[in-house]
C-alpha cells in the first residue's frame, strides 16, 4: 500500500517528513503539499530549503500541488460568482457576530491532494477507485482531537505520532511502529537532528487567528499583512449564499487595516482540522 505524507508545512508534518527520511519512522512514497497561494513568506522560504535538502539528501519526493489558488479565488470574488468560503466573520441581524462555513481547507487542500493521488500516482480517470492508500497525518498527542476517519473509502487515515490508524467504516486500530510525541518531543527532536524548525504555517489571510498573532504579523512580516488586507478588502462584499451583510478577516468586524490589536488576545478563533497546515 502507498504510503503518502500530507505536507502541511508546519511543525508536525515536517517532523514526520524528516523522520521517515532518516527511518525513524517507515519510508512513506511520497509528501505532498498543497499551496493555497499566499502562505506567509517565512514559510515559502522553509519549503524552498527542504526542497534543497531533498533534493542533496535524496529525501523523499516532495510534490507541490499549485492546482487552486484561494488567494487569487478570494481576490476576484464576487456575489456573481460561487465564492469559496473561508471563515470569516459577519454581523448576525440581532447584532452577534457569525462566522462563515469553513470550505476552504476541504477545497484547497484535502481535493487538490486527492485529486493528484489519483491523477498523478496512479494515473486513473475521473470516478475511478483509488486502491487502499496509507495518508500520514501529522497530529502530535498535545491534539489528538484532531484525529478522524476519512471521508473516502479508500484511505486510511495514519497517525504516526499517535499509534492509530482510521478507515471509512469507522474502525480505529493501533499500529506497532508509532512513535509517540508531542509538539515538545518534536521540536526536540528536530534541534537534535540540527534541522530547522518550521514557522507555523497558514494562509496570511486566515481568519482563525488571535489579535496577538494579527500584530506579530503587522510588524515581523508588513508583505504578509498587506496581502491579508488585499483580502479582507476583496472579500467585504462577496456575500456568499445566504449572507446580507459584509464580511471581514478580523472578528471586530471592522477592516483590518484599520484594527488596533489587543497583543495579550492569544485565543485562535479556530483550528484547521486534519491535513490543513498542519
Ligand atoms: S489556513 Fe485558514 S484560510 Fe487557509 S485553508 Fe486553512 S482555514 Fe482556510
Amino acid at each position: 500500500m502507498k504510503r503518502i505524507i500530507s505536507l502541511g508545512l508546519g511543525l508536525q508534518s515536517t517532523g514526520m517528513y524528516f523522520m521517515s527520511c532518516k527511518g525513524l519512522l517507515p519510508k512513506a512514497d511520497f509528501a505532498i503539499f498543497s499551496d493555497t497561494g499566499m502562505e506567509a513568506e517565512a514559510s515559502y522560504k522553509y519549503l524552498q530549503w527542504l526542497l534543497n535538502w531533498q533534493r542533496d539528501n535524496c529525501g523523499i519526493p516532495i510534490i507541490v500541488c499549485r492546482d487552486k489558488n484561494l488567494f487569487e479565488d478570494l481576490l476576484h470574488s464576487s456575489p456573481d460568482v460561487h465564492n469559496v468560503s473561508i471563515p470569516a466573520f459577519t454581523a448576525n441581524e440581532d447584532g452577534s457576530i457569525g462566522m462563515l462555513r469553513r470550505q476552504c481547507t476541504h477545497k484547497y487542500k484535502i481535493q487538490v491532494i486527492n485529486d493528484y493521488i489519483r491523477d498523478h500516482i496512479y494515473g486513473l480517470s475521473k470516478g475511478a477507485r483509488r486502491p487502499p492508500t496509507a495518508i500520514w497525518l501529522g497530529i502530535s498527542t498535545d491534539e489528538i482531537e484532531r484525529m478522524a476517519y476519512p471521508q473516502q473509502s479508500w484511505c486510511i487515515n495514519t497517525y504516526p505520532y499517535l499509534g492509530y490508524y482510521t478507515t471509512h467504516k469507522g474502525e480505529c486500530n493501533h499500529i506497532d511502529w508509532a512513535r509517540p510525541m508531542n509538539s515538545q518531543d518534536i521540536v526536540r527532536w528536530l534541534v537534535l537532528q540540527g534541522l530547522p524548525i518550521p514557522t507555523k504555517s497558514a494562509c496570511v489571510f486566515c481568519p482563525y487567528k488571535s489579535d496577538a498573532a494579527w500584530a506579530a504579523q503587522k510588524e515581523f512580516a508588513p508583505q504578509d499583512f498587506a496581502s491579508a488586507i488585499r483580502i479582507d478588502e476583496a472579500i467585504r462584499n462577496s456575500t456568499p449564499k445566504g449572507v446580507n451583510s459584509p464580511v471581514y478577516l478580523h472578528r471586530s468586524c471592522t477592516p483590518l487595516a484599520t484594527v488596533d490589536f489587543d497583543p495579550e488576545q492569544k485565543q485562535n478563533w479556530g483550528e484547521c482540522s486534519g491535513t490543513c497546515h498542519i
